[in-house]
């Protein structure tokens, strides 16, 4: 599968990475959009939120337990989390992942 994350996650493509463990990596947006911009995907491929199920939501919850971690890591109190699913909601990559965004105030939501 012609999968940009899927590639990074495999390490065949280069990220700058902030958190990796057997089933979730997390690395920094190529073109941040704040001052704290990473992205946390699923090792595994699944296409966005709307393929989320019973047998896969575990990762689900466990990417929100990274996202504590990072961010308390990091120092990083106030941030969003944004998972956008398909192309009218401006998901440009078909891989699930959840942008963590900080470092700046944040306004509005689109
Ligand atoms: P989406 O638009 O699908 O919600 O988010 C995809 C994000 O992936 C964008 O913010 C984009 O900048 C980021 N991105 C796309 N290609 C790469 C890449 O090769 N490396 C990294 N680090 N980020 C990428
Ligand atoms: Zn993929």
């Amino acid at each position: 599968m012609d999968c940009i994350f899927c590639k990074i996650a495999a390490g065949e493509i280069p990220s700058k990475k902030v958190y990796e463990d057997d089933t979730v990596l997390a690395f920094y947006d190529i073109q941040p959009a704040a001052p704290v911009h990473i992205l946390v995907i699923p090792k595994a491929h699944i296409s966005g939120c709307c393929d989320v199920t019973a047998e896969n939501s575990g990762i689900v919850a466990h990417i929100f337990e990274v996202i504590a971690k990072i961010t308390a890591d990091l120092g990083v109190t106030d941030y969003r989390v944004v998972s956008n699913n398909g192309t009218e909601a401006g998901q440009t990559v078909f891989h699930l992942h959840f942008h963590i965004l900080g470092g700046r105030p944040l306004k509005g939501m689109c």
